[in-house]
């Protein structure tokens, strides 16, 4: 059970509170910000501040500026979308720490908001020098972290912070993300029935031996799935594989067997010559298998129908990976009909959570993001909770809470 401080426990008027948000926005090359939905996801964690009187500083990263000022990825368009979507004034100011900083937070009324500088146009943030953190520290009385996506990372202002002020507790989407992937996971409605897709095995191991044991049914797509086709004896051709993985593989599909887990892996695939928009393309069931040469690029419409088909009679669905190379049209058709049945899924009763990072991108593209019941703003950061990993961030809310 995680014990952390929630932003509601705290007595905010008339003090500063320093905020850990998640602005790192995708940016066109004329600055225009083309999702503002990190944004949004941080409005209710500061109009609760604004609302009891509190003096709102809030902190980002923005891109990887790698410890240097890059004014391409400078905070200001952030804050004038802020103070768009917010309705109110927002006070941009050029660094993060201070002497000017300083001077503009001592002069705050009740209510205002200000946001600091890209926090990674310091070297010290990502290496959570304890001079920044106190730094950090010594602009607020409050430190509220809500940035969900930093939290696996041990960062100045994501960690070292807590240390240096006086109380610290975690906000609205942080609160919303850890129920979500936390008890929904632990203690599911059952069937549940779990989606992993995406480029490598390697990288969802530790997800697979958590869930393994909790769900009824565990379908594998996306790029990994050929390294269990290959350990079942298939041919991939050309795939993504990863040799080192594929003993791995074995042992799951046994352990399966042994649990009476259904492990479902893909019937049929999209195949391709090239890796290519332009490329010739077939559909092959996974035991013909894809010729010398060819890649398998997406699920075949039979896997789809047995996928959705299992994902229809759950009541808990989590899903994490793309079915497919999703980012060109052809080889997303796998990716949308999953996107699809998980809104379907959703108005017969069923909760569904996608973690976060390319499914996340997928479901936003197909305009459904609405019709699921939590989206993840963290793609790493979800993983990591879903492995059963402590995430840094939380816990250095709650040992400076001891
Ligand atoms: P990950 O970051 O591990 O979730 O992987 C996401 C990436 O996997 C996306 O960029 C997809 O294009 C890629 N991907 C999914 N399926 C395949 C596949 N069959 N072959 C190659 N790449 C794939």
């Amino acid at each position: 059970m995680i014990n952390k401080k929630f932003i509601e426990e705290i007595n905010l008027k008339g003090k500063h509170v320093l905020t850990r948000v998640d602005f790192n926005v995708p940016l066109n090359s004329e600055l225009k910000i083309m999702d503002n939905g990190r944004i949004s996801a941080a409005l209710p964690t500061i109009r609760h501040i604004i609302k009891h009187g509190g003096k709102v500083i809030l902190m980002s990263h923005l891109g990887r500026p790698l410890g240097e000022r890059v004014e391409s990825l400078s905070l200001k368009p952030v804050a004038d979308e802020l103070s768009k979507i917010l309705g109110e004034r927002v006070y941009f100011i050029q660094n993060c720490v201070g002497e000017v900083v300083e001077n503009k937070i001592n002069s705050m009324q009740n209510g205002e908001v200000i946001l600091l500088e890209n926090l990674r146009f310091q070297k010290a943030e990502t290496m959570n020098e304890i001079e920044f953190c106190k730094q950090l520290g010594k602009l607020a009385d409050v430190f509220i972290n809500d940035a969900f996506g930093t939290l696996h990372r041990e960062h100045a202002s994501t960690v070292g912070v807590t240390q240096f002020v006086d109380e610290s507790a975690i906000g609205y989407l942080i609160q919303k993300e850890l129920q979500f992937l936390g008890s929904n996971v632990t203690n599911p409605k059952r069937p549940f029935t779990a989606i992993l897709g995406g480029a490598k095995v390697s990288d969802k191991i530790k997800v697979i031996e958590r869930l393994i044991d909790k769900v009824e049914t565990l379908i594998i797509g996306g790029g990994m799935a050929c390294t269990f086709l290959k350990a079942k004896g298939y041919k991939i051709g050309a795939s993504i594989l990863e040799e080192d993985s594929i003993d791995y593989a074995n042992q799951l599909i046994r352990k399966a067997k042994e649990k009476n887990t259904d492990l479902l892996l893909p019937i049929d695939g999209v195949i391709a010559d090239h890796f290519d928009k332009n490329a010739k393309t077939s559909i092959v069931s996974s035991e013909a298998g894809a010729p010398k040469g060819w890649f398998i690029l997406d699920i075949g419409p039979k896997s789809t129908e047995v996928f959705c088909k299992a994902i229809q009679s759950s009541r808990t669905i989590l899903w994490n990976g793309p079915m497919g190379a999703f980012e060109i049209d052809k080889f997303s058709r796998g990716t949308m009909k999953i996107a699809q049945s998980l809104a379907e899924a959703t108005s017969k009763g069923a909760i569904t959570i996608i973690g976060g990072g390319d499914s996340a991108s997928a479901i936003k593209k197909s305009g459904l993001s609405e019709r699921i019941s939590h989206v993840s703003t963290g793609g790493g950061a979800s993983l990591k909770f879903l492995e059963g990993t402590m995430l840094p961030g939380v816990n250095a809310i709650q040992q400076s809470n001891l």
